[in-house]
């Protein structure tokens, strides 16, 4: 499949890895925004959180504990970082796989737009 994100997790595009088991991965972005800014994915095809079902909620609850044990191990869980999900056109999702950004390691603005 042509998902830049999938290819990631399979394997095919080298990434720095900082967390992987068998559903869900974590790889730097390419772009950082933030002195830390990694992407938390699951290794399955889920186009958005918008299409996420009852089934998957607890796929949600584990890449949200793994953005938090990143945020340990980088040592910033007690000054501060945000999480991010973005969705659909309008919500400014540009990859077509679900992600969850970490964003930390300097002071954030505050506001969502
Ligand atoms: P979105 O706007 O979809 O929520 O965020 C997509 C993120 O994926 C952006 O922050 C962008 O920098 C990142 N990104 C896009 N292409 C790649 C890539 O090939 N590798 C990595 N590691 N990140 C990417
Ligand atoms: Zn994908």
């Amino acid at each position: 499949m042509d998902c830049i994100f999938c290819q990631i997790a399979d394997g095919k595009v080298p990434s720095e890895i900082f967390y992987q088991d068998k559903e869900i991965i974590a790889f730097p972005d390419i772009h950082p925004l933030a002195p830390i800014h990694v992407i938390i994915i699951p290794k399955k095809h889920v186009p958005s959180i918008a299409h996420i079902n009852e089934k998957d909620l607890s796929l949600i609850g584990r890449m949200v504990n793994v953005a938090n044990q990143i945020a340990e191990n980088k040592g910033i869980s007690d000054r501060g970082y945000r999480l991010v999900i973005n969705c659909g056109k309008e919500g400014g999702q540009m990859v077509p796989h679900l992600h969850l950004h970490l964003l930390g390691g300097k002071q954030l603005a505050n506001g969502l737009t």
